[in-house]
């Protein structure tokens, strides 16, 4: 095996540093053997910085609306043959009681950007759920303004996450033809400065996207200094302009998954569901591999279809219930077991790694 690959490896379980070029040569194409090394090297530092637990949030989808027109995803709002809906707050808290009794402790509320749904509203809706249930809430609603932003941390909302997809300005004006970079930066900022244990990520495979800009990727989550990172392949919709682009491949993925693991060891990292999407055993993989969370979907039924960032998304038959059954015989299987607390960051928390007996 390539000696330099091994020392690179070796110096960055070490250290948690490693520069642009080095990342560069962990990413690019590397022997079945070296993958293998750089997986079982995040492991270890999985396993001391943050323990065995894997952490659980509920996912409710509850609204497709979209104000955007991102050129990746199905959601955006040109895509006018897709059939809309809204998911009513009373609904939302009801599906929210749901996953609480079936033992979920965060719940992640996530939408496309629909101005529907008022600050007001959605606090209100926040203060319910934190009255009634046990469960940390987690927004992914994209990007509001900084006032919105602090009503909704007063109103108890504990995390937020907001993805730069992209660390590269340029990439970014090319899939995002009605956003701006820098703009989407400074929400993060603000969400940090409010006090949300707040997570970012990127999507891997963007058409002109480089090795070396996930390098890049890479080093710019780091210094962001984030509580939770979440990494996806990007997977071609069908009705949007990148229909024939060739999305993200799942080796590059997981090197990228373990990359950051040793880079951030502290961090809360997924293993997405598009990786699942991508692969059967994409998540399974992602969690031997760095990853220490997973998402499983709590959206009712009916709209799941309809929630189409992009197509084939795992489990969207099924009911909460048999998701985090599937889910949970996951984590056993592999030895590891389902955190029982709030699964709060350790850096808020300075909680210690926790075994499974
Ligand atoms: N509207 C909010 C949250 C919903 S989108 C927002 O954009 O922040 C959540 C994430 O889905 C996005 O951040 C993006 O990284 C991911 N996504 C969108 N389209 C995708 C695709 N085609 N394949 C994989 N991931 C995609
Ligand atoms: Fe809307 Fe988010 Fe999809 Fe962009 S990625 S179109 S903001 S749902």
């Amino acid at each position: 095996m390539n000696g330099m690959v091994t020392a690179t490896i070796e110096r960055l379980e070490a250290t948690g540093h490693a520069t642009r070029e080095e990342l560069e040569l962990l990413l690019g194409e590397v022997e079945p053997e070296a993958a293998t090394e750089l997986f079982a090297a995040a492991d270890r530092v999985r396993a001391s910085a943050v323990g065995d637990e894997v952490h659980l949030r509920a996912l409710i989808e509850f609204s497709n609306y979209c104000r955007r027109n991102c050129l990746y995803c199905g959601l955006r709002r040109d895509h006018r043959e897709l059939s809309r809906y809204r998911i009513s707050p009373d609904k939302i808290l009801e599906t929210a009681r749901g996953a609480a009794l079936l033992g979920y402790r965060t719940v992640v509320l996530q939408s496309g950007e629909d101005a529907a749904y008022s600050v007001n509203t959605l606090a209100e809706l926040v203060r319910a759920i934190k009255n009634e249930c046990d469960m940390a809430v987690t927004l992914s609603i994209g990007q509001r303004s900084e006032e919105e932003y602090r009503l909704l941390r007063k109103a108890g909302v504990d995390r937020f996450l907001l993805r730069i997809e992209t660390s590269s300005p340029t990439l970014y004006v090319e899939l995002h033809p009605d956003s701006d970079w820098h703009e989407r930066l400074g929400c993060l900022r603000t969400l940090q400065r409010l006090g949300y244990q707040t997570g970012s990520g990127v999507m891997i495979g963007l058409p002109g996207q480089t090795v070396g800009m996930l390098a890049d990727d890479l080093l710019f989550l780091q210094a962001l200094d984030l509580d939770m990172i979440g990494v996806g392949p990007f997977i071609p919709h069908p009705s949007t302009p990148l229909a024939e682009a060739v999305g993200g491949d799942l080796g590059l993925t997981l090197r990228f998954v373990a990359c950051l693991r040793l880079l951030c060891p502290q961090a809360l990292i997924p293993a997405t569901t598009a990786l699942g999407t991508l692969h059967p055993e994409g998540r399974e993989r992602a969690l031997q591999a760095g990853a220490d969370v997973l998402m499983p979907n709590a959206t009712p039924l009916q709209y799941r279809e309809r929630y189409q960032i992009y197509l084939g998304k795992i489990c969207t038959g099924e009911e909460a219930a048999e998701c985090r059954q599937c889910v949970v015989e996951m984590v056993t299987r592999m030895g590891r077991c389902v955190g029982t607390g709030h699964g709060h960051s350790r850096r808020h928390t300075g909680a210690v790694a926790a075994r499974c007996s």
